[in-house]
Parts: structure tokens; C-alpha cells; sequence
């Protein structure tokens, strides 16, 4: 017997996240020059980041003696003012993975149950599986969430049920009204997290000011980070918002000085720049039409998004997916996501979507 045997059997049966492949991993395994290589794996933003966050975060650097400030006051302050939130309603995190950890931490224990669909986001079952919980995997409906299969999924064990809107890896997107229609059928004694990762890449027509829900649902986490739209995956800052009770439970087991004071800073200067905001969006509509045109016109099934990314059902995923990165193209395979015929593709600027265009035209 060594110490790993002897870890909770629950850890030792964590299958661990996937990342996507790092451009510098491929170029090490296969000898290319990194600048050749473009990587649509990981929903990042191909703007990079706004001028204004970055200069806030740099602003920071001389500082990085000190730690940061484990309230994230500032922050705080300005989403309240922005959402029309409490700041007590506000838990930050080291992006929002950390904030649904926090959930897990807070609100499972063995013996409970976290609810998610089939193709749900990989650390809803992590963030479950880490503290002994266990997960209640729903059918997908279309690939997409079934609310009425998750309501009828809640066990007397149930303490937290996990939704993405629009849903990653899949990309599909449930209208607000019947997730509304849904948390008031929810019993109270179960959290629902609501995910918006994507929230900013939807259409104008489909967006929704989900805060304004938390004052009836006392039992609503809603997530949302500064990872993916607003360009900041690498610093790592992302964000929840409840009920100041719940929001109180989740700042007891938060590390504290779980954000750090680049990030923060450049969280809050990247609020205020709607403009790169408005840029992104813009671009990600663009290329998502780039995408969907050119595998529809290679006769590839895709399933229709609201993110910044697009599954794609090339058949033998495994095969493909080592072709294009022999190309330099690096995807994400989804066969973790019980989706082996897939491969989930980022939106990334115009000319990176016609070089993975262009590998998978060769490659197939
Ligand atoms: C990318 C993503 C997140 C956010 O990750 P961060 O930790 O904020 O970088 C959360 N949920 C989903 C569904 C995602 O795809």
C-alpha cells in the first residue's frame, strides 16, 4: 500500500480534464515552427485582449510584492454597479472554474448528488467527483439540455444541479424564458448554477438580464468570466453571483487570495471597454458564419451554436484530429464528452478558420 492507493477511491476515479493541446506541446512533438501552428482548441478570444486591461494589468506588475487585495474590493464595486448587484451577491474567482469548485466545496458532500446533462461541461462532474459527491447524468435532448429530464432527475440527495447557457462543448442554447420557467420548479433546497461563460457572444435579441432572477431565486448561482469574450483566459478571473447567503458559504471555503492583482485589475479596466467587446462579437459572428458555410459545403453535419465555437461530425474523430495537427491545426476531440465523431472547433480570425478549412479539406 503506498499513499495513492490509499487516497479516497473518489479522487482515484477522477478522469482527468482535457485540455487543448498547448501550441508549443506540438511543436516540440513535431518538430514545426510554433508560428505556423494555429489553435482553435480552446474558446480563447483571437483578439487577444483589450489595450486598456492590459495596460491596467501591467500598471500592477511593480507591485507584485504585495498581495492582492483577497476582498477584490474594487472589482466588486464595479460589477455591482454595472449588474445592479449587492457586492455581498459577488464571489470572485480564479476564472470561473474556481467559482463552480467553490460551489461543489460549499454545497456537496458523499452522500449527495450534483444533476447534468449528458455533453455538459467536464467540470461539473470534477467539481462533484472531487468531494466525494456523485454525478446524475441526464440524457442530452438534440445535444442540448432537456429541462424536464433534469427536473425529473432531482433525487431527495440532490444539493446542486449545474446548466450551461449556451453549453460547452456543444454550443446549444436553451431560450431564458424556459430556464425561467424551470427555476421556479426547482425545489428550493437545490442550488442551480447557471453558467454563462458565452453569455456575451449571444445575438442582442437573445440576451438576458439573468440578475434580475436572483432576488426570486434564492437558490441561483449564475456564472460568467472574463475568459473567453472579454479575452483574459490566462490570467484567470470569472465571477458569481447569488444570494448573500450562499455567496457567504462560497467565500468560506474560497482561497483567500484566490484572484490576483493583475487580473483583477484588468478585469475591472476590461468592463469598461464595451468597444473591444463589441469588436469580438463581431468577429466571432463572422467567422461562426465562415465556419458553418465551409463545412456545410464539405457536406459536414454541424450543430448550431451560440458560442464562440462549433462541433463538427467528421466520423473518426481520432483520425482527423491527428491529421490537421500534422497540419499545425490543433482542435479539441470531444470523445470525453461521449462525442467520438466530433471535433469542437474555436472561432478564431478569419484567416485561421480557412486554414483549418483548408487542413480538414485535405485531411478527410
Ligand atoms: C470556458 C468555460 C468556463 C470558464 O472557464 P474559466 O475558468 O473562467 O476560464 C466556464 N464554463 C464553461 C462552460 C466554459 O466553457
Amino acid at each position: 500500500m503506498n499513499c495513492c492507493d490509499l487516497a479516497p477511491p473518489h479522487v482515484r476515479a477522477i478522469a482527468p480534464y482535457l485540455p487543448g493541446k498547448p501550441i508549443a506541446e506540438l511543436a516540440r512533438e513535431l518538430g514545426l515552427d510554433e508560428a505556423g501552428i494555429v489553435k482553435l482548441a480552446s474558446n480563447e478570444n483571437p483578439l487577444g485582449l483589450s489595450p486598456r486591461a492590459l495596460a491596467a494589468a501591467q500598471d500592477t506588475l511593480h507591485d507584485m510584492a504585495l498581495y492582492p487585495d483577497g476582498a477584490g474590493f474594487a472589482l466588486k464595486a464595479r460589477l455591482s454597479a454595472k449588474l445592479a448587484v449587492d457586492p455581498a451577491q459577488i464571489v470572485l474567482g480564479n476564472g470561473s472554474n474556481d467559482v463552480l469548485d467553490m460551489v461543489a466545496r460549499a454545497f456537496l458532500a458523499p452522500g449527495t448528488s450534483s444533476v447534468f446533462s449528458q455533453h455538459a461541461f467536464a467540470v461539473y462532474p470534477i467539481a462533484t467527483q472531487t468531494v466525494g459527491a456523485y454525478g446524475v447524468v441526464v440524457p442530452a435532448n438534440n445535444y442540448g439540455h432537456d429541462l424536464a429530464a433534469m427536473r425529473a432527475a432531482i433525487r431527495d440527495d440532490t444539493r446542486v444541479l449545474w446548466i450551461a447557457n449556451p453549453n460547452n462543448p456543444t454550443g446549444t442554447f436553451l431560450p431564458w424564458a424556459e430556464i425561467e420557467a424551470f427555476l421556479a420548479t426547482v425545489p428550493r433546497q437545490v442550488l442551480v448554477v447557471l453558467d454563462e461563460a458565452y453569455g456575451e457572444y449571444l445575438p442582442e435579441t437573445e440576451r438576458c438580464d439573468t440578475t434580475a432572477w436572483l432576488a426570486r431565486f434564492p437558490n441561483l448561482v449564475v456564472t460568467r468570466t472574463f475568459s473567453k469574450a472579454y479575452g483574459l483566459a490566462g490570467l484567470r478571473v470569472g465571477y458569481g453571483l447569488g444570494h448573500p447567503d450562499v455567496i457567504d458559504l462560497m467565500n468560506r471555503v474560497r482561497q483567500p487570495f484566490n484572484v490576483n492583482a493583475p487580473a483583477l485589475a484588468a478585469a475591472e479596466a476590461a468592463l469598461d471597454d464595451s468597444d473591444f467587446l463589441a469588436r469580438s462579437h463581431a468577429l466571432n459572428t463572422a467567422g461562426m458564419a465562415q465556419l458553418v458555410a465551409g463545412l456545410g459545403g464539405m457536406g459536414i453535419e454541424t450543430v448550431p451554436s451560440r458560442g464562440n465555437f462549433l462541433l463538427a461530425r467528421v466520423g473518426d474523430a481520432a483520425r482527423v484530429n491527428t491529421a490537421l495537427l500534422k497540419c499545425g491545426v490543433i482542435v479539441r476531440p470531444v470523445a470525453n464528452y461521449g462525442l467520438p465523431e466530433f471535433l469542437r472547433v474555436s472561432v478564431g480570425l478569419a484567416a485561421q478558420n480557412a486554414r483549418f478549412l483548408d487542413a480538414l479539406r485535405a485531411c478527410r
